[in-house]
């Protein structure tokens, strides 16, 4: 079975999320805003899908939204903000956001409105930096991710949080990458919080955008009453029972996960090093999610390791999978100042919650292997 190094991608259906979307369509597959008994049960299926999930983020279920995702839930608050902000607002999001996020930010206010805050040496939003930047253009909102998808960098979100909280600043993180890995019971103080299911075991389609109070109505999609008014379309009931399902199917075991992944994941970056010396991690010298390595190789193109890779069945990346394809495209190591050469050589290693310790030794002799046919085809060409 091909071993699997993309989770910052998506993931596997988790077995209580499969059982929960498959009890969901067989048994509430009615639409849940009709009237008959039936609908009524999906209703409060979904009901307590939402409590479920309030209770997970340390929010009120008033104030969730459900989306198809993470993209879509991005999207719904700029498209709000360009309504209801004036038209002088401007907001501020860090220099390594995901493109959802960015695209959506500049799309929704345009681009002049869009201030970007840059990060440190180590790809960090700092709280002086922010309060910099609050200072200067005093923004109706500050976007920082709590989890970067390419490095794994956790940004010091509770700290951000904080210095907006002083100056009066809304804040929202896109918790996309955080969710499901690590304790989320204090997201529910941020203004507004992003996440999306399939990045943790759930279904495909859905995803959830938090909003600050339960009045706030930020409509992208219109033309029906569900979620309040706040997204209309026929609410996706088994995709977003999968997503309450698979956090609590993690949610007993993330400690222990978290412990036994980073001891794997660092002892996987020391082989590596070892094999590559001028091999450099992105970010190592800060707070990561534990299942993750964005890396400059040596020598290469990331496009040549990956395909090579993926003949002996390991699943990687060359950074965010919204850019992947295009060689150079990693927003972080961009983000960083590195050179474009540079950018080419960028890969991606994420891993699971069960991913075993045969996986990422197997991964590391993959590189090893890999490195040996591709340095005989360069000193053949050269
Ligand atoms: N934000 C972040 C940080 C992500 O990693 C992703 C997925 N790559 C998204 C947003 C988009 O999520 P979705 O696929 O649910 O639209």
């Amino acid at each position: 079975m091909p071993a699997y190094f993309d989770h910052n991608a998506t993931t596997p259906l988790q077995a209580a999320a499969r059982e929960a979307w498959l009890r969901a369509s067989d048994q509430h597959w009615h639409n849940p805003s009709s009237l008959y008994r039936e609908a009524g049960l999906a209703s409060q299926a979904l009901e307590s899908a939402r409590a479920r999930l309030a209770d997970w983020l340390g929010s009120e279920p008033e104030r969730l939204v459900f989306t198809s995702g993470a993209t879509e839930a991005n999207n719904t608050l700029f498209a709000g903000l360009s309504r209801c902000l004036p038209p002088d607002a401007c907001v501020a999001i860090s220099a390594i956001e995901h493109p959802s996020l960015r695209e959506a930010a500049r799309f929704w206010l345009g681009r002049a409105r869009v201030t970007e805050i840059p990060v440190d040496e180590q790809g960090r939003v700092t709280v002086e930096r922010l309060e910099g930047v609050i200072r200067r253009i005093q923004p109706a909102l500050v976007s920082v991710m709590a989890a970067n998808n390419e490095s794994g960098v956790l940004q010091p979100w509770p700290e951000l949080l904080q210095a907006c909280r002083a100056q009066g600043v809304r804040f929202h993180a896109d918790a996309s990458q955080w969710v499901g890995k690590l304790d989320s019971s204090r997201l529910g103080d941020c203004d507004y919080v992003t996440l999306s299911g399939h990045k943790f075991g759930g279904a495909k389609g859905a995803g959830l955008l938090m909003l600050a109070d339960e009045e706030e109505a930020f409509p992208l999609l219109v033309g029906g009453p569900q979620e309040a008014g706040r997204r209309a379309g026929t609410e996706n009931l088994p995709a977003t029972e999968a997503m309450a399902a698979a956090l609590e199917q993690l949610a007993p075991d993330l400690e222990a996960v978290a412990d036994r992944q980073s001891i794997l994941r660092d002892e996987f970056i020391d082989r590596m090093k070892a094999l590559f010396p001028g091999l450099r991690v992105i970010s190592e010298g800060a707070p990561r999610l534990w299942n993750t390595v964005l890396m400059v190789m040596p020598r290469h193109s990331n496009l040549k390791w990956l395909t090579r890779l993926s003949r002996l069945g390991l699943a990687i990346s060359t950074g965010s999978a919204c850019s992947s394809g295009k060689e150079g495209s990693s927003v972080v190591v961009q983000a960083l100042g590195a050179e474009w050469e540079e950018l080419r050589r960028v890969v991606r290693v994420s891993g699971g919650w069960q991913t075993p310790a045969d996986d990422w030794q197997e991964l590391a002799k993959g590189f090893e292997q890999v490195a040996s046919g591709l340095d005989e085809e360069a000193s053949g060409r050269s």
